[in-house]
């Protein structure tokens, strides 16, 4: 087997005496659409802010592209080539749109010049290009997501993750973010997603990993794991 481009071995995560994330190893293959479940308050959001480098696991490691990343501060591991986005939009509200996208793209590239032809074509690509000169708080909420996924594609990184980036959308919305998701894939990213709209995410995914209390559940197909017992019980108890 080839080495994955995301491993976390053994990760904990504490907050005083609550246990966000208890024992998690996942990895992550490259070229690989990972969907990460489970209910509200399983410790997705953590793990993603861990393996960003928000903030240092209470325990464990966090391995990237064969590289151990557990101590690397979040900007670093940006330069690494992981990027995300955050369950609450984080944009700069009262920035233009394209203005939104340099920001990220100054990361690869030092001139300005570049970086705004960078931030333009990702425009283009996320379906952001008519909105270029608005305000990001003008947006609607659907293109508020699209504009957090084209900040973190400026930096063009080698893994995306994505948290609930289709959660509050509209079906056609949604479907819609499905299809700029395969597009991504389709560039060489590596996605990893948290989701839990189990019918928009089960299509997209090649693998789905469970999360209940913290600790992993389950992980396999999408077809599989819906029909696992204990990911059923995990959600009806929810
Ligand atoms: P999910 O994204 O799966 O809904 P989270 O990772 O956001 O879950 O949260 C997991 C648990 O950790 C929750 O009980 C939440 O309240 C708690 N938690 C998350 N972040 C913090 C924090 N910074 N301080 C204290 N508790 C936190
Ligand atoms: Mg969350």
């Amino acid at each position: 087997m080839t080495t994955p481009l995301l491993e976390t071995r053994g990760v904990w995560q504490r907050f005083g005496g609550l246990i966000a994330n208890s024992d998690v190893s996942i990895s992550v293959g490259a070229g690989e659409i990972v969907g990460l479940i489970g209910p509200n308050g399983a410790g997705k959001s953590t793990l993603f802010n861990l393996i960003a480098g928000v903030l240092p696991p209470t325990q464990g490691t966090i391995w990237f592209n064969g590289e151990n990343v557990t101590q690397m501060p979040a900007a670093e591991r940006c330069q690494r080539g992981i990027a995300r986005t955050f369950q609450v939009v984080k944009s700069f509200e009262t920035m233009t749109v394209i203005d939104n996208v340099i920001v990220g793209a100054l990361i690869r590239n030092e001139k300005m010049r570049d970086a705004r032809r960078k931030a333009h074509e990702v425009l283009e690509f996320c379906g952001l290009a008519p909105r270029a000169d608005k305000l990001a708080r003008d947006l609607i909420p659907s293109e508020k997501r699209r504009l957090e996924v084209a900040r973190a594609l400026a930096t063009e990184p080698k893994l995306l993750m994505l948290d609930e980036c289709l959660t509050g959308l509209t079906p056609l919305e949604a479907q819609s973010g499905v299809a700029l998701v395969r597009k991504v894939r389709e560039t060489g990213v590596t996605v990893l997603m948290v989701e839990h709209v189990m019918e928009i995410v089960m299509p997209l995914v090649d693998r789905a990993i469970v999360l209940n209390l913290g600790k992993k559940l389950v992980e396999g197909k999408p077809a599989d794991v819906v029909r696992h017992p204990e990911v059923i019980s995990a959600y009806l108890g929810d």
